[in-house]
């Protein structure tokens, strides 16, 4: 990391005396400015030294955590060691933390670092990184979006409240089917949407078979739409049906 060189040169600063420096060579400059300054500015107001608790790379850039819980500080003095701080980060982001040259920061299978050309290893550089983080983004959305089969809303994942409301009122009807079962009209509706009976103490078949023979068509009208209908019902055998209107009614779904 540091040589020793550098970490003499720090250490005569009396604001580091009791920090560990956990980053390389190439910003002990830059830092030894930072402790500098901020140890005139202190002496100059007359303020003690703030504590300084980490100085490290972390994400590419410096980090530099500090504390002025020791003593009150005025807040002018308080805001420009936040911004000799800001300032310093900043400046880290265009200082190869090797060797002090000119740098940018850049990234190599997820080590973020600040590097000269010479340093910079297979690394590529942040903008590189976007576009390519956008792409396999990209990528993978679109291979969800392929790969997920279409399925229908159960109730409970609805998001829209009035939606939800609207469907609530529909559904009362059903509460004539759920006396028999300790199912709730919701259920109902959950489960002719998604054909998934399990959990429950009737199966889709036998569901939609009550559904049809209870409930007015007018009413499933009111809660299914008409491909919903169809995808439910147009299978019925129009044996099993007695009721005409319900006969009819199959009979339209069959035909589209
Ligand atoms: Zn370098």
């Amino acid at each position: 990391m540091l040589n020793s060189e550098n970490r003499e040169k720090l250490k005569e600063l009396e604001i580091f005396k009791k920090v560990a420096f956990e980053f390389k060579m190439g910003w002990a400059d830059l830092v030894y400015e930072l402790g500098k300054d901020i140890q005139e500015l202190c002496e100059l107001t007359n303020c003690e030294l703030p504590m300084i608790q980490q100085i490290k790379e972390k994400m590419g850039t410096l980090r530099f955590y500090y504390n002025t819980l020791n003593s009150p500080y005025p807040q002018i003095v308080e805001k420009s060691i936040r911004a000799l701080v800001d300032k310093a980060v900043l400046k880290s982001a265009n200082i190869c933390e090797e060797c002090v040259r000119f740098g940018e920061l850049r990234v190599d299978k997820g080590y973020w670092f600040v590097s000269c050309d010479e340093h910079k290893r297979n690394s590529i550089t942040a903008e590189e990184w976007k576009e390519l983080d956008k792409k396999q983004r990209e990528a993978l959305e679109n291979e969800q979006i392929n790969k997920k089969p279409y399925k229908p809303l159960k109730f409970e994942e609805i998001k829209s409240p009035i939606l939800k409301r609207k469907i609530m009122e529909k559904v009362a009807c059903f509460e004539a089917i759920c006396w028999d079962y300790e199912i709730r009209a919701v259920d109902v509706y959950n489960i002719l949407r998604t054909k998934d009976d399990t959990d429950f103490p009737i199966s889709y078949d036998v569901l939609r078979k009550k559904v049809l023979k209870y409930i007015s068509v007018d009413n499933l009208k009111k809660v299914f739409t008409d491909e919903q209908l169809i995808e439910i019902f147009s299978d019925t055998s129009l044996r099993t049906i007695r009721n005409p209107e319900k006969k009819d009614f199959i009979k339209e779904l069959k035909k589209v």
